[in-house]
């Protein structure tokens, strides 16, 4: 055997990788933005969000990009009535987590009625990114009709 090939150092791999991995959630973003959001995927059918390199539930690098499914389904929200200083202007709102497919997105809900009894368990959503005022960006939820 001659495997004198020294290729694929680790160190080099490792600050390449955590260079990609810094940016990644922005570009997630611009994904998502742009309908083409994703999950990283492992054979186990585990789902998250870049940036990752190892799957956060058992641990697998063997990561892909899936598309995530287009619309998604309401799990739990809960109204802020108090928000902190770089939201009070926007209170009350909706925070919520929705399952598209394997992957669990927070963000905030819109274009509903920031009232408990008014928001349905099971709502199904499609995903966007909101530009805030300071610039920063973040997923919103909007209801959708399916057919
Ligand atoms: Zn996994």
């Amino acid at each position: 055997m001659s495997e004198d090939g020294v290729g694929d150092d680790v160190d080099d791999g490792e600050s390449a990788a955590s260079r990609i991995a810094n940016t990644g959630h922005d570009e997630w973003l611009d994904a998502l933005a742009a309908s083409e959001g994703y999950a990283m995927a492992c054979p186990n059918g585990h789902a998250s969000l870049p940036p990752r390199r190892v799957c956060p539930e058992c641990g697998s690098s063997e990561l892909s990009e899936e598309p995530l499914p287009s619309t998604g389904t309401l799990r739990t929200f809960t109204v802020v009535h108090v928000g902190s200083p770089a939201f009070a202007a926007d209170v009350p709102y909706v925070t919520a987590i929705a399952e598209f497919g394997p992957l669990r997105l927070t963000g905030l809900l819109r274009d509903v009625e920031p009232i408990d009894e008014e928001i349905p368990i099971g709502l199904s959503v499609e995903a966007t990114v909101e530009t805030r005022e300071n610039g920063s960006r973040t997923v919103a939820f909007h209801p959708v009709d399916v057919p």
